[in-house]
């Protein structure tokens, strides 16, 4: 017997209006608008509830990185549920998939990471390094030690802790947060900055702030730095090749953790397997979620680097923190699958070396369009920067919502791509064919024509 009934589109609308609260949602303004209804998806295309086509840029939410309709993923699920669908890792135990999946994240990960702490997702995660590193420190007779630092419009989630760290004032100005303890400083946001500096120069600039952030509250005060590698929510911020050096150098320096939220860069999006291994730094700890399993099933974690994972182990006694469905079997048999995949099909490979610079090539192409201000891209994830003049750039006014204009004629053509503000982002699955890319640009442009049209009423 089928799970879900049978219903039409407008059926499942009226119900989704009445009983659904969805994520991150305006409900009042959802009424009015109706939700778009996905039914179904194989390869890089979603199919909704009328039967159009949509070829997806964006992954689902940056997680379906091998593409839909994966047998192999399913499979090794169905297996596994059969054999246990649920044990916990709690009380000494521990089940086959969630011990396998440890050691081939160790394989893929940096030499420090020997260990690895298993949550749901991404902001658990990232609730989870916050306790961590504040152990740590704690362990180490420096109690003091507790203030994080994040950045500005970064994303780490929507749990409390999450929504703390994280740096989206909308966030911030609801329900308590952010925590005690956090502070944030700017992101290294070129395109968004006056642009004075040259892009070096501002990297380093930007950098250097938490050089200045870290002597202001006194070094014995802060416990990490914790950055997305590319800030992916935040409207894909590549920061310059100068960045990722000076905040390595500064963290060492001062003795500080250094934490990477790999939850989006992970797992081959930047053409390598991790963020901190594209921008050659050393992370003392790195969260992920999103691509681990495709996507297929909800898994979050965080590789422990030696560094913390020693003094945990030997003067920590219990650490009192963990998830039910913390290393769920099914969950990790979706990761292991996921990771056959990712080495099989070389896909880490593949975004590097073919697909990565083949939809580059073609996005940077996208520049040549009046409305488009910047392009940029690293691996399979890039944004564009919609502007109302090019030269010298102006933007429009953020009540404008050129952004989401663009975004809908998007998805009313067959292509999903984010706006973020009036930045249009992209992350596709890493089995985007060539012709596939071909039609993603071709889409992309024909609704900025749309967009430029459309404004000019
Ligand atoms: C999505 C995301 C999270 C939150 O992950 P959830 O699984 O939604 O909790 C955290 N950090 C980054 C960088 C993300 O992109």
């Amino acid at each position: 017997m089928a799970a879900v009934e049978n219903r039409t589109r407008s059926e499942w609308q009226e119900l989704d209006r009445d009983h659904y609260l969805h994520p991150f949602t305006d409900h009042k303004d959802l009424g009015k608008k109706k939700s778009r209804i996905i039914t179904r998806a194989d390869g890089v295309y979603i199919y909704d509830a009328d039967g159009n086509k949509i070829l997806d840029g964006m992954s689902g939410l940056w997680c379906v990185n091998t593409g839909y309709g994966r047998d192999e993923l399913v499979t090794a699920i169905e297996k596994q549920l059969r054999e246990l669908p649920y044990y916990n890792s709690f009380f000494q135990c521990a089940h086959p998939p969630s011990i396998e999946l440890s050691r081939m994240l160790v394989e893929v990960t940096q030499p420090q990471f020997n260990r690895v702490f298993f949550t749901g997702s991404g902001s658990e995660s990232i609730d989870t390094i916050i306790r961590m590193v504040r152990q740590y420190w704690q362990l180490l007779g420096q109690p003091n030690r507790q203030t994080i630092i994040a950045r500005v419009n970064a994303y780490h989630g929507s749990t409390v802790g999450g929504a703390s760290l994280g740096g989206m004032k909308p966030m911030h100005g609801q329900g308590g947060t952010p925590l005690a303890g956090i502070e944030h400083i700017a992101q290294p946001y070129w395109f968004g900055s006056d642009r004075k500096l040259s892009p070096e120069e501002f990297g380093l600039q930007t950098a250097r702030e938490l050089d200045k952030k870290i002597r202001q509250l006194g070094a014995g005060k802060v416990a990490a730095f914790v950055a997305e590698p590319i800030q992916g929510a935040g409207g894909v911020i590549i920061p310059p090749d100068s960045y990722w050096p000076e905040i390595q150098k500064i963290c060492d320096e001062h003795g500080i953790l250094l934490v990477t939220d790999e939850v989006i860069c992970g797992f081959g999006r930047l053409g390598s397997w991790f963020g901190a291994d594209h921008f050659k730094v050393k992370p003392d700890l790195m969260t992920f979620a999103k691509g681990v399993t495709s996507g297929y099933l909800p898994l979050g974690g965080v590789m422990v680097g030696d560094r913390v994972g020693d003094v945990l182990i030997d003067k920590g006694g219990e650490f009192f923190h963990g998830y039910t469905y913390s290393g769920h079997p099914a969950c990790c048999a979706a990761a292991i699958a996921t990771l056959h995949i990712l080495k099989r099909e070389k896909l880490v490979e593949r975004v590097r070396d073919d697909i990565g610079p083949y939809l580059q090539k073609k996005w940077h192409g996208l520049a040549e369009h009046p409305l488009v201000g910047e392009t940029r891209m690293v691996g399979l994830i890039g944004a564009l920067e919609l502007v109302k003049n090019k030269d010298p750039v102006t933007k429009f006014g953020s009540d404008r919502g050129v952004g989401t204009i663009c975004r809908d004629f998007l998805v009313n053509n067959g292509l999903v791509m984010r706006a973020v503000g009036d930045t249009i982002v992209v992350a596709p699955p890493f089995v985007l064919t060539h012709a596939e890319a071909d039609e993603l640009i071709e889409k992309a442009w024909k609704c900025l024509d749309l967009t430029m049209a459309a404004i000019k009423k």
